[in-house]
């Protein structure tokens, strides 16, 4: 059997074990510690400087605090993009609030701006006004954020930015990750950066990121006795796995440019095909091409083509199937255009790794060339 090929695998450079090493040496084995606020300045460095930024256990953690910090309760309404992964989803539920999901536009695949409207007003013409939006760079590919954000401005609704696959893209110049009221990241292991598993809380307000911080470490109030007035969560990112952080910051871009030359490989191979749809990106869109991914004619050859990648142990994945379609999520409102049903049919995700050699691009290229008859 051929080694497998991997969609998007942990890549390490080298640098992360002397952060992990000096964790050790200092006896920094805590959810707190050098690591923390050296990994936490390194990505408020990268974003912007006017960021601050709380390291947290995860990208799903973070998007529950952030509904929190937006006072999200029970029975509030949580407008959320229909295409996306479940983690962006299920703290609605955590905190006993509604999903209600929005289907995509073509050109980004990600929240539509017409159907968010247009949920946005049936909402309140019900009695509900959406309590938060969370709005996701699925892919890398940043979503169409004037024409969100100026809705959710007129409306008066916060949003929660998900920013975890689009670390390292952005939109007319301005990092992904700075957009939301509340914006989280992820560094989980497939992720473009990882520490085996973390995420973080963005955002331009100090308050914020420290009740972030407050609420992620137990809630504890100052006293020397252990005292609590909230209900805490221990939601804070290890000291020893921001050392993974920390050396992961120093390729991050140097990662973004390999991702986007995998994107520059499945382009020159299928561009020119008219079977094969590619994601261009739209004027001001910048992505950091986190995931290449194809739109085939129809579903059929979507699974042929998948099946010709698995003969040979090559690991693609059908697009994310939407929120709406999933059983848990069955019972949820929902506002759909049809764009991202038929996304989950033909699309698939390739591999899209920073670390693929060349002799796994060539096992990729053979088997696009004999599915594709290239030339
Ligand atoms: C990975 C991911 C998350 C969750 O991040 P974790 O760190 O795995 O908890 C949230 N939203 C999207 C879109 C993701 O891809």
């Amino acid at each position: 059997m051929k080694s497998k090929v991997w969609l998007s695998s942990p890549h390490m450079s080298g640098k992360e074990q002397k952060f992990i090493n000096e964790a050790f040496d200092t006896n920094w084995i805590a959810p707190l510690g050098p690591n923390v606020t050296g990994f936490e300045e390194d990505i408020s460095q990268y974003l912007n400087e006017d960021t601050y930024v709380a390291a947290l256990s995860s990208g799903t953690a973070a998007i529950h605090l952030g509904l929190i910090l937006l006072d999200v309760s029970r029975d509030d309404i949580v407008l959320c993009q229909s295409k996306t992964f479940s983690a962006s989803a299920n703290p609605i539920v955590y905190q006993g609030a509604q999903p209600v999901f929005v289907d995509s536009e073509e050109d980004t695949w990600n929240l539509c701006p017409i159907q968010l409207e247009i949920a946005i007003k049936d909402c309140i013409s019900k009695g509900k006004k959406p309590k938060a939006i969370i709005a996701v760079h699925l892919y890398g590919m940043p979503y169409k954020v004037d024409e969100i954000h100026t809705i959710a401005k007129n409306y008066d609704i916060p949003i929660i930015e998900d920013s975890a696959e689009a670390f390292g893209s952005s939109y007319k110049n301005r990092k992904c990750g700075t957009f939301g009221d509340i914006s989280i990241l992820s560094f989980n292991g497939n992720k473009i950066i990882t520490t085996s598993g973390g995420g973080a809380l963005a955002t331009n307000k100090k308050a914020i990121k420290d009740k972030a911080v407050f609420l992620a470490t137990q809630a504890r109030d100052k006293s020397v006795a252990y005292l609590h007035s909230h209900i805490g969560y221990n939601y804070r990112m290890s000291n020893v796995v921001a050392g993974i952080g920390r050396g992961q910051m120093t390729v991050l871009d140097e990662y973004v440019k390999l991702r986007r030359k995998n994107y520059k490989f499945y382009e020159d191979a299928l561009g020119n095909l008219d079977s094969v749809k590619l994601l261009n990106e739209p004027q001001g869109h910048f992505s950091n091409r986190w995931l290449s991914c194809i739109l085939m004619d129809t579903y059929k050859s979507r699974e042929s083509l998948r099946l010709e990648f698995d003969k040979e142990n090559i690991e693609t994945r059908p697009l994310w199937k939407p929120m709406h379609q999933q059983p848990i999520f069955s019972n949820c409102k929902k506002y759909i255009n049809g764009v991202s049903d038929d996304l989950f049919e033909r699309g698939l995700c390739l591999p899209s790794g920073s670390n693929l050699n060349e002799s796994e691009l060539n096992r990729i290229y053979s088997v696009l060339k004999s599915f594709f008859s290239l030339g």
